[in-house]
């Protein structure tokens, strides 16, 4: 098939959050932008990630309601023998996907953005051939934008495949297994640890550390340990995987002293953290500066190559969407012209566990670390209104905020329901509000948000209901 020669202003390799809102803006601004996915656009977190996660961990809580009505219940609601179907249920969720990942196609086409379907391989900075259906394809380009996204980091001791998997194909299961093991107490581990749990099945989680969601301080993190105790989740802290046994239907671990156990597993779920995908399509020749694995960005998204970017989470941690789709809106903007810089005040992340964490800006000890002198003051969901109509008391939020001049430099919260506090954490922090701008906030009562206010009107030291 003979070769097609294509030439453009901005070209984009991934249409995962961070490419396909790139090329949205670009198209807006008038940029003439060639967008190239291999797989289906909306990459990760709308095929394999965010999307499908939450709407299985929608269904699993359905479930689990559903069965805990059936065992009775203080509210008066009865259930007799709920059941699930699990096909239908992933059939829901790729519904979801589906109309998802339609509604990008159609922005993209709407801003003027072609979509070269293909998998890219670079042949210098201003140049890519992709393999299309209709034959081999080189794109020229002035700027070259990179956003091939991440993959999951295998562990070598337990490789992928039969009943190991990632969580793409625990995201599409065939069935619910009896018992998962899950390798990794992070944000993957947790959560659809959590899904498979509320769906039926044992679950043991292995986690490295001696503790679980280590990223975040010990006493966040205390509710979810008492919540996936409660529910029948057995941790296994500090904990090394050896691999599986001789019948492949156990995986052994290793405590610090050396001593081994075996759990009993008839799937297991590889989730120890994910890699940039900076290998095999080309990249390497490019000799970019790295930072580890992640490709090594400025405050501009510019690699060391001129006109050559990154964004997402081939550009290292944190591996969210809201980053990337914020870094893609910027070089967007950067490439038509505008002046630029990526300086969040914070970038939120969520865990969506149950009960929810959040955190947006500093905590107490990362302010120490940074040498402010801060206080902080935490408001319990035990003296929410709003917390006891939705039967979930546990959490709290907890601000931080300079001892000086009352600025607000951070925002944690865990309790159910808390990501949608997510907003109003980072837009306290983009705006600058000091502990008087939000405790003299009026908040809508009742709501889970009172504990912002309140938490903010402790800090001052005259919280009112507590
Ligand atoms: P990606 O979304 O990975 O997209 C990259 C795209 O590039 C892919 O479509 C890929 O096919 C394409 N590509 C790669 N190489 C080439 C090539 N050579 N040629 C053509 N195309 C190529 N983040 C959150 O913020 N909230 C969440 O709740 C959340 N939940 C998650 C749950 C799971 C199970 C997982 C796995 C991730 C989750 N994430 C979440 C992380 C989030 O998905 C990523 O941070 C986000 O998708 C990164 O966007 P990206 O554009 O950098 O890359
Ligand atoms: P993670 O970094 O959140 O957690 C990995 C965990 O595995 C860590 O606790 C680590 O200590 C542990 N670990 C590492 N090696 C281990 C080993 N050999 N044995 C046992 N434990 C080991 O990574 P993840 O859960 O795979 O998620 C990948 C990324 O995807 C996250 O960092 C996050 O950026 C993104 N993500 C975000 C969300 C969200 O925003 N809600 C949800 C899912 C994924």
């Amino acid at each position: 098939m003979s070769q097609t020669t294509k030439t453009t202003t901005l070209l984009v390799i991934g249409g995962g959050p961070g490419g396909y809102v790139a090329a949205i803006r670009a198209g807006q601004l008038g940029v003439p932008t060639i967008l190239v996915e291999g797989e289906r656009l909306g990459g990760t977190c709308l095929n394999i990630g965010c999307i499908p996660s939450k709407a299985l961990i929608h269904a699993a809580e359905e479930y689990e309601k559903a069965r805990h009505y059936a065992d009775g219940s203080a509210l008066g609601i009865s259930v007799t023998s709920p059941s699930i179907d699990i096909a239908r249920t992933v059939a829901w969720k790729d519904g979801i996907v589906g109309k998802l990942t339609g509604g990008v196609a159609a922005l993209l086409k709407k801003n003027g953005v072609e979509v070269v379907q293909g998998w890219a391989r670079l042949l210098d900075g201003k140049t890519a051939e992709v393999e299309t259906a209709a034959g081999p394809v080189r794109i020229q380009c002035e700027h070259l934008l990179l956003a091939a996204g991440s993959e999951p980091t295998p562990l070598p001791s337990v490789p992928f495949g039969g009943m190991v998997v990632s969580s793409t194909e625990a995201l599409s299961p065939a069935d619910i297994p009896k018992k998962l093991v899950v390798v990794g107490g992070g944000y993957i581990g947790l959560e659809l640890g959590t899904v498979y749990r509320k769906l039926g099945a044992e679950v043991a989680v292995v986690e490295a550390q001696d503790r679980i969601l280590p990223t975040y301080d010990a006493e966040l993190t205390k509710p979810v340990a008492a919540a996936l105790a409660k529910m029948g989740v057995e941790l296994h802290l500090g904990r090394k995987v050896l691999g599986l046994n001789g019948k492949g239907n156990a995986v052994r671990v290793q405590d610090a002293s050396g001593a081994e156990t075996q759990l009993p597993a008839d799937r297991v779920l590889i989730a120890v953290g994910r890699r940039p995908r900076t290998q095999g399509w080309g990249l390497e020749s490019l000799q970019l500066d790295r930072h580890g694995n992640a490709l090594r960005i400025d405050d501009q998204c510019r690699t060391s190559m001129r006109d050559v970017w990154a964004i997402g989470d081939i550009a290292g941690e944190p591996m969210l969407a809201h980053r990337a789709m914020a870094q893609g809106e910027m070089v967007a903007e950067l490439v038509a012209g505008k002046r630029r810089h990526f300086t969040p005040a914070s970038i939120p992340a969520v865990c969506f566990t149950d009960p929810e964490v959040v955190v947006s800006g500093l905590s107490p000890a990362d302010a120490e670390r940074a040498g402010l002198d801060c206080l902080s003051a935490s408001f319990p969901f035990a003296a929410n209104g709003r917390a006891m109509t939705l039967e979930s008391t546990d959490g709290f939020v907890r601000v931080v905020a300079r001892r000086d001049n009352h600025l607000v430099v951070g925002w944690q919260a865990v309790g159910r329901g808390v990501s949608e506090l997510a907003a109003a954490f980072s837009q306290s922090l983009e705006m600058g509000a000091t502990l008087e701008d939000v405790a003299g906030t009026i908040h809508a009562h009742p709501t889970l948000g009172e504990a912002v206010q309140e938490a903010a009107l402790k800090a001052l030291g005259h919280a009112l209901h507590i």
